[in-house]
């Protein structure tokens, strides 16, 4: 079977020859007319010669390459994608860890899906699409995630309903696919337990990319006087409780994000008199905080989603920095985070800089954090970098 082709203008094919998984639509010479937003397409150069095969999006990622090779996109070719990222998660120590069983499965461009992330919740799987051809791939994936995980596969959600393109018009709703249909599932994150709610939480259910941060968290609080801001389900809370912080407050100004923390900090602790919860904008609460802390930790929602709100979004990672840096304890530990995709390293490290510039506080940078293993980047699609963290000591 051959696919619809797509024909690239003169040179455009230079980021393909090494490996880059996108097309922009400026690239293109020409595609079929009748061609549908989803479909595979293989991928030419003006020579007629092969590049490889992809699916084909409206918008300005035009093409997103699944293949260089010349072969066919059937049932093996996909199970043969899910058990590279499978096996990557058993290198990793994450596949049947019994301390463990959250972690993210897809992780779209990086574990070659583009377009995917699947996340794994103690036997649920949530599939979510971000593009029409990965969505039209679900049945496949459903065939084969049962295949490999056996036994193992307890549910499978899928929540992309509202990640798909809107013009797509696919009228979806999310939806079981398969298994037990259970909003909640207890999950494990180095031994601490965590309620999950795939259906209504934030992204899939929990923030999982955050999760070897929040261990690391753990050796900074024994005693300590501990900020939990933007705490969502009350992740980097837990395991400051976990490592026996003399207080732990946790902010966030959802509602439903501080239920979520209430009840974590409950499934963990008997005795959790020591944690409080304020359902309060982060800005306002860092200009008025209740105590001086040893400890804050700021893992806000992306402050730049794209590339013309860049500014702005620096501009508000300054403004926090600035607040907790100024208000922090001598000596105290800040963990601070951008998950923004087009706030790189050197601009979020430049922001950071500027805060403690205008807090005029001694700061010096301890550790550089990233996104874990079950979270990979193409080496070959350095976007997939996304998430960034300091470890800051303020003196
Ligand atoms: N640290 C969390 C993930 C944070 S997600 C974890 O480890 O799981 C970002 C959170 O910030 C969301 O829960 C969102 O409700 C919250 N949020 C966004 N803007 C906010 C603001 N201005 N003030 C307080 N919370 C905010």
């Amino acid at each position: 079977m051959s696919y619809p082709t797509i024909v690239l203008k003169k040179g455009k094919e230079k980021s393909l020859e090494r490996f880059h998984p996108w097309i922009f639509s400026g690239a293109i010479k020409s595609l079929p007319e009748d061609i549908e937003e989803g479909s595979i397409v293989e991928v030419r150069k003006v020579d007629g010669s092969f590049i490889g095969i992809g699916y084909y999006q409206i918008g300005s990622i035009a093409v997103r390459m699944l293949t260089f090779q010349n072969e066919q996109l059937d049932k093996a070719f996909w199970q043969a994608k899910l058990e590279e990222a499978i096996e990557l998660r058993r290198t990793a120590g994450l596949w049947g860890n019994p301390e463990t069983n959250v972690f993210r499965l897809i992780h779209g461009e990086g574990d070659g899906f583009p377009g995917l992330i699947v996340d794994y919740y103690a036997g649920c799987v949530v599939f979510q699409a971000h593009t029409v051809g990965m969505y039209l791939i679900k049945d496949v994936f459903l065939d084969i995630i049962k295949e490999v995980l056996g036994f193992e596969l307890k549910a499978v959600y899928d929540k992309s309903a509202h990640t798909l393109p809107y013009k797509a018009e696919l009228s979806t709703s999310d939806a079981f696919l398969y298994g037990e249909e259970k909003e909640e599932w207890e999950v494990l994150e180095y031994g601490c337990k965590f309620n999950i709610n795939v259906v209504t939480g934030q992204k899939t259910g929990f923030f999982v990319d955050q999760r070897e941060n929040r261990k690391l968290l753990e050796k900074y609080c024994k005693g300590k006087k501990v900020l939990n801001t933007f705490c969502y389900s009350g992740g980097f809370s837990v395991f400051a409780m976990q490592a026996g912080a003399e207080l732990v407050h946790s902010v966030d100004s959802s509602q439903l994000a501080i239920d979520l923390t209430d009840e974590n900090i409950k499934l963990n602790f008997k005795d959790h008199s020591n944690h409080k919860s304020f359902t309060a904008d982060v800005f306002s609460f860092l200009n008025e905080m209740p105590e001086q802390y040893d400890v804050i930790v700021l893992d806000p929602p992306a402050f730049a989603k794209h590339r013309r709100v860049l500014a702005n979004g620096i501009k508000g990672y300054r403004t926090i920095n600035e607040k907790a840096i100024r208000n922090m304890k001598s000596g105290g530990v800040l963990f601070t985070f951008s998950c923004s995709q087009v706030v790189t390293q050197e601009h979020f490290r430049t922001a950071v800089f500027s805060a403690a510039a205008r807090a005029g506080r001694k700061v010096q940078i301890i550790q550089q954090l990233h996104q874990p293993e079950d979270h990979p980047i193409s080496i070959y699609h350095p976007e997939g970098e996304y998430l960034k963290g300091l470890v800051l000591r303020v003196i």
